[in-house]
């Protein structure tokens, strides 16, 4: 796999696939009738969504927030670091929602995802920030860690598209999403950025607090890759439509990476892109734990990359951070 360090790179126009094939299904998802019918269905299915929550209080039980129209928003502006796809030559238009529904003990975003720093929106002011990002020529709004307010999302997306939002939305998330959470999204989203972050529930436990992954993110990969199918990128290489996975390689090999891009390649899809990123370091609690203290080293990416050319997943990002430091101790 050619390397590729996407916090420099331009996107390279058909990297993951031939764009003529898909030209039809493009124009189709950015035309305004597809978006009228887009919103339709978030209308619809936000109201399902209502009556879904009312029944098990997911609403009023969304964390940091003072009513159940509220969600907590960290951020929202141009994001250049996403992989090329996403960031394109624009960048990706980012809301960063505060809490998470995992807590990862290294979380590099702490004080948001476990903290709940953000500002307190309802959907009207969530709706005009992704207008904003719109008007900003973003690629696409790429919503970031926001299973915990898919109905607040849903509400806003209702809002923004009446008033003209055209822009491809992005679902960037732990990849630990129940099957009613994502029925709720089929149609409205149009590219799923999940992580796969582990092959082992022990792990994952004791590390995300998340129990049951695996087969809970199996059953997430599942379903997003169901809805959205493969990544299908305009003529320009950036996304408009699929699946793209992530995965964080950890030292110590606690994310389990052969095992996981195996699962990926063999039951999944083997054309699935995959994100495989280098960028760990102990942030937070991590700093005290004996197993995760330290960053990962070039040895343990170079196997991990192996494990790509395994399984045959050529279609993807590397990162090449550790590559340049070119170190086989710790660093
Ligand atoms: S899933 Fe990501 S944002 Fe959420 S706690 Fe873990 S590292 Fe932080």
């Amino acid at each position: 796999m050619k390397q590729e360090n996407w916090q420099n790179a331009q996107p390279p126009p058909g990297r993951f696939c031939a764009v003529a094939p898909f030209a039809h299904r493009i124009v189709v998802v950015t035309a305004l009738p597809e978006k009228r019918v887009c919103a339709g269905q978030v209308q619809r299915r936000s109201s399902h969504h209502g009556m879904y929550t009312a029944g098990k209080n997911h609403l009023s039980a969304a964390p940091g927030a003072r009513d159940p129209f509220e969600a907590i928003v960290a951020s929202w502006n141009v994001h250049r670091r996403e992989e090329p796809p996403i960031s394109g030559t624009r960048g990706a238009g980012s809301i960063f929602f505060g809490y998470c529904q995992a807590r990862c003990t290294y979380c590099q975003n702490f004080p948001l995802s476990q903290g709940g720093l953000g500002h307190r929106v309802g959907p009207e002011r969530l709706a005009d920030m992704m207008l904003y990002l719109q008007k900003k020529k973003c690629h696409n709004l790429d919503l970031v860690t926001p299973t915990h307010f898919v109905p607040q999302i849903l509400a806003a997306l209702v809002l923004a598209c009446a008033k003209g939002l055209r822009l491809p939305i992005v679902y960037n998330c732990a990849g630990y999403e129940t099957l009613e959470t994502l029925k709720l999204l089929d149609g409205v989203v149009d590219i799923y950025l999940p992580d796969s972050k582990y092959s082992d529930d022990k792990n994952a436990l004791r590390t995300s607090k998340m129990p049951h992954y695996v087969e809970s993110n199996q059953a997430t990969l599942r379903e997003m890759y169901r809805q959205v199918g493969t990544l299908q990128l305009d003529e320009e290489g950036i996304a408009r439509r699929g699946l793209l996975i992530r995965h964080l390689v950890m030292p110590e090999d606690i994310s389990g990476t052969r095992e996981v891009l195996r699962w990926i390649a063999e039951e999944l899809a083997p054309d699935t892109p995959v994100s495989l990123m280098d960028q760990y370091f102990p942030a937070w609690k991590a700093v005290n734990d004996p197993v995760l203290n330290r960053r990962l080293t070039w040895t343990e990416y170079r196997a991990a990359m192996d494990a790509l050319e395994e399984f045959d997943l050529t279609a993807g990002y590397v990162q090449e951070d550790l590559m340049e430091l070119d170190t086989t101790s710790n660093v």
